[in-house]
């Protein structure tokens, strides 16, 4: 390791975040770790934002364990990098000088026009807001917006005796992230409950409307509600960065070690990308560089950057993987669910599709309570795509 990397900074106090700082302590940085995080807590767990979060009345947001010693500064964001002076810019005026910087900053809910008076669910002070919501009186919630996000809310509104309708302008959504065998199946889960879907059907505007509020479709009709959650996707955190160098588009693009890259295609020593705000080049059918939204995808792009960082071989890279809960069920991916679809294989539990590429390749499976099975199809995507 470099005897001149003597302070590291970490913009974003995610779990990518949080996951460097605990892999650079791994490899044998004994230095100083600096984290900035814009929201006024340490990192804690955002995929049960969605899930007991929202259902258990005592929930409160606890952070995240670690030894790996972080001085956080929270409730102040980054506001600039200076790549020359080599310091992080911070809102409050002050400056942070780095030997090597994190980029963590993760993403953010997506607003889109007309539909602001949604509530969104990105930040565990969305969870709180929400959660008072849900646990008050019971009447309609619509949700705009079916992706995971959307269906795990839907559940749990469901769940604590919510009338659900659950609206999107894709007639079969999650079938690109999902396949679309299994993203028909998790609709139908939601149905035979009795939550309603809308799909296919692009919503125009949310407004209030005395105590309740109005979401207005393209072709003018309008269904009423007493709560409105805006679950549109996400855009990357990376205002801060502009004007630095670095490529922007759509997310920080890094190299396959996770080194930031500029616009002008050049490496930018010493500063990483990692987790949701991180786009890098995989093994997708097509090649290209691409952003993960997904908490295993956090920690395996730490893994990377530090190892990169500290000079040592990075991990081989496994496909991604991400799990989404639906009820009872849970529904696990791995690789990419695009291509050719298997028929259904029973489980003793539950169910597998596989996906093959045009030359028989195996891209990506996705598996229903079946969690033995993952290890074992993680490795045959990995050895598929590395003998493609
Ligand atoms: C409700 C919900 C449910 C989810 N469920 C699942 C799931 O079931 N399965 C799954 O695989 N994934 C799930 N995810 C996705 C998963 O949580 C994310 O992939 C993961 O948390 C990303 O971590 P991150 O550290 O990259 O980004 P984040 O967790 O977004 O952290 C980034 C941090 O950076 C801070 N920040 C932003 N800008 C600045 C700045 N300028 N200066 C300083 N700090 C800044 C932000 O405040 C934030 O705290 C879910 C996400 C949400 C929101």
């Amino acid at each position: 390791m470099s005897p001149l990397l003597r302070r590291i900074v970490i913009v974003g106090g995610g779990v990518a975040g949080l996951r460097t700082a605990e892999a650079l302590r791994r490899n044998g940085f004994s230095g100083e770790l600096v984290g900035i995080n814009a929201e006024n807590r340490l990192p804690y767990a955002r995929p049960s934002l969605s899930k007991d979060a929202l259902f258990r009345s005592d929930w409160e947001c606890v952070p995240l364990e670690t030894t790996a010693g972080v001085r956080w500064q929270i409730g102040v964001a980054a506001s600039g990098l200076d790549l020359e002076q080599r310091r992080v810019e911070l809102d409050d005026g002050s400056t942070v000088a780095f030997d090597a910087a994190v980029v963590a900053t993760g993403v953010r809910a997506r607003v889109l026009r007309g539909t602001e008076a949604g509530l969104t669910l990105r930040t565990a002070d969305d969870a709180e807001v929400l959660h008072g919501i849900l646990h008050g009186d019971r009447g309609h919630l619509v949700i705009v917006g079916a992706g995971f996000i959307g269906s795990e809310v839907a559940v749990t509104a469901h769940s604590l005796g919510w009338a659900v309708t659950i609206v999107d302008s894709d007639p079969t959504p999650l079938a690109r992230a999902l396949g679309p065998g299994p993203a028909r199946w998790l609709w139908e889960q939601h149905r035979v409950r009795g939550v309603r879907t809308r799909f296919g059907q692009p919503v125009q505007s949310i407004q209030r409307s005395g105590a309740g509020y109005h979401v207005t479709f393209a072709h003018d009709s309008v269904i009423q509600a007493d709560a409105v959650v805006a679950s549109l996707g996400a855009v990357p955190n990376t205002e801060w960065l502009r004007g630095s160098g670095v490529d922007i588009t759509d997310g920080v693009l890094t190299d396959p070690a996770g080194r930031a890259i500029t616009v002008t295609g050049t490496v930018v020593d010493g500063v990483v990308a990692v987790g949701d705000v991180a786009r890098t080049p995989s093994r997708t059918p097509d090649g290209r560089a691409v952003r993960h939204e997904h908490w295993a995808v956090a920690t395996t792009s730490a893994q990377r950057a530090a190892a990169t960082l500290t000079g040592r071989q990075p991990p081989v890279e496994l496909p991604p993987v991400f799990w989404t809960d639906v009820y009872e069920h849970r529904v696990q991916v791995v690789g990419h669910p695009s291509g050719v679809e298997s028929e259904p294989e029973p489980g003793p539990r539950g169910f597998c599709l596989r996906y093959e590429g045009g030359d028989g390749t195996l891209t990506g499976a996705v598996v229903v309570n079946w969690p033995q099975l993952l290890p074992v199809l993680s490795r045959r995507v990995a050895q598929a795509a590395l003998t493609a």
